[in-house]
């Protein structure tokens, strides 16, 4: 007996755990989505990648996934950046000659556009914080009448001393977190250095600002997400998604807010992906080795290759990743769908006992905490597996692709219609020839002329769904 449920790797428990929905049949999802005030880069796509498999596994099982995505079009900024009153939209804007809400509407067009290249489908709901400060303005009342934050001159802190379960998905003790900051960096109005902001008061340059009960200002960036996350999924819901290096600070003081404010744990599973590394290194823009899909595309990829790339390593490992690697997933890529094009038609389903045991193994594969990499050996197993019989490894493939997200039916698409359009006049008049002798139920007209079409380097075969037709290789 095989898998039926998604396990995932819980970074609160650090165990892998069955994915069960708190609503039977439906499953809710929170995924920390982009800052928009510039193209989104492979790095960042990876972790968006992440969360559109989790939900394709969950679709295939039968499961109904709500996802939101939050877009983060108010700046949230580092302490040297509010220091000078700006943000890094702000920062932008004035580069580019646009207003931050132009910035931040150019970029998310281009995140919509980049997700829907590699193949991401599109979540439920993108809220916008900028159009949700009310309730994060709510929250932060919340906090504040609960004892949990303090007011000092119109900016609002978290006080994490009275959180006693801070730390606890970055396995991070307050001990340890006050020891790690260096005291000349520290804010001095901050009670412990680990405290952080959920309201910054406006410096007199600050564009953005909104009002508020403590004056006007701006949401600090994590109160966002425990704002948007209950506002569409409710006060519990199953599974947050994000990079690694959003589990800290970023997740730990969501769960400080939204658990400080509701009093009860709020998400079931937290899942993290690890980053992608290029020529040794995080990509980052100040490491200055970034790769958008644009540059992917003008150095001759397809988008989608970034993505069969991706499949190769399983998401808690980083993916080194390079442009030979990138090439080489093409390939398979290509293989894959001439692969599909030359078998024909997918038939029903797996019927035989050969391709069943295949289906279990994908599903195996993808059930336990996303193993891809298994999954593409299987689909190369399937793919190579003579036993199978053509009809039934297209109706595979076709299937898993709705995980996969390759792509691989409209490329199949792609290469039987450069056949077709590259097969001579000769070649295709005996290919109708054939067809008509194959209709009166003339074989041996039909034998000869496939003869004929060898040897203009034309392999025919017959199926139930009827013929096709491959160049002879070699
Ligand atoms: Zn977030």
């Amino acid at each position: 007996m095989g898998a039926t449920m998604l396990r995932l790797h819980n970074t609160l428990t650090r165990t892998v755990e069955p994915i069960r929905p708190l609503v039977p049949g439906s499953v809710a999802m929170y995924s920390c989505g982009p800052t928009v005030y510039r193209p989104v880069h492979i790095g960042n796509l990876r972790s968006f990648l992440l969360a559109d498999l989790i939900r394709r596994v969950l679709t295939w099982t039968g499961l109904e996934v709500r996802q939101v995505m939050n877009i983060t079009d108010v700046g949230h900024m580092t302490d040297e950046v509010y220091d000078r009153g700006e943000d890094k939209m702000l920062l932008a804007a004035a580069d580019e000659g646009l207003s931050p809400a132009e910035i931040a509407a150019k970029y998310e067009a281009a995140f919509h556009r980049d997700s829907d290249r590699i193949g991401i489908l599109p979540a439920e709901v993108y809220p916008k914080a900028s159009d949700h400060i009310s309730p994060m303005i709510d929250l932060i009342g919340r906090l504040i009448e609960r004892g949990h934050a303090y007011v000092d001159g119109g900016t609002v802190y978290y006080d994490v001393t009275t959180f006693p379960d801070y730390g606890q998905l970055s396995h991070n003790s307050l001990d340890q977190l006050r020891a790690g900051h260096r005291l000349d960096t520290v804010d001095h109005h901050k009670r412990h250095p680990a405290d952080f902001l959920l309201w910054k008061a406006a410096g007199p340059r600050r564009v953005v600002r909104f009002d508020s009960p403590w004056g006007e200002g701006y949401p600090g960036w994590h109160i966002e997400c425990s704002a948007m996350s209950i506002a569409y999924l409710g006060e519990r819901f199953d599974i947050h998604t994000g990079g690694v290096d959003l589990a800290f600070p970023h997740h730990e003081d969501e769960i400080a807010q939204s658990e400080g404010a509701l009093g009860h744990p709020v998400v079931s599973t937290w899942v993290h992906g690890d980053h992608l590394l290029f020529s040794g290194q995080k990509m980052a823009k100040s490491s200055g080795n970034v790769w958008t899909l644009d540059r992917l595309e003008e150095e001759g990829h397809h988008p989608l290759d970034f993505r069969y790339l991706c499949l190769t390593s399983r998401y808690r490992r980083q993916l080194r990743f390079s442009p030979d690697a990138l090439a080489a997933a093409g390939k398979a890529r290509s293989r894959l769908a001439a692969q599909l094009a030359e078998w024909g038609p997918p038939g029903r389903g797996p019927e035989t006992p050969a391709a069943k045991e295949w289906e279990q193994r994908f599903r195996d594969a993808v059930l336990d905490d996303l193993d891809f990499p298994r999954a593409i050996t299987v689909v190369w197993g399937v793919a190579d597996d003579d036993a199978v019989s053509p009809a039934e490894r297209a109706a595979l493939l076709t299937d898993w692709d709705r995980v996969l997200g390759l792509g691989l039916g409209a490329l199949a698409g792609e290469v039987a219609s450069a056949q077709e359009q590259a097969l001579p006049a000769e070649a295709a008049a005996l290919l109708d020839e054939r067809q008509a002798a194959r209709a009166s139920r003339d074989w041996a007209k039909s034998d000869r002329l496939r003869d004929s079409l060898h040897e203009l380097g034309v392999e025919v075969s017959d199926t139930p769904e009827g013929t096709t037709w491959h160049w002879r290789e070699g």
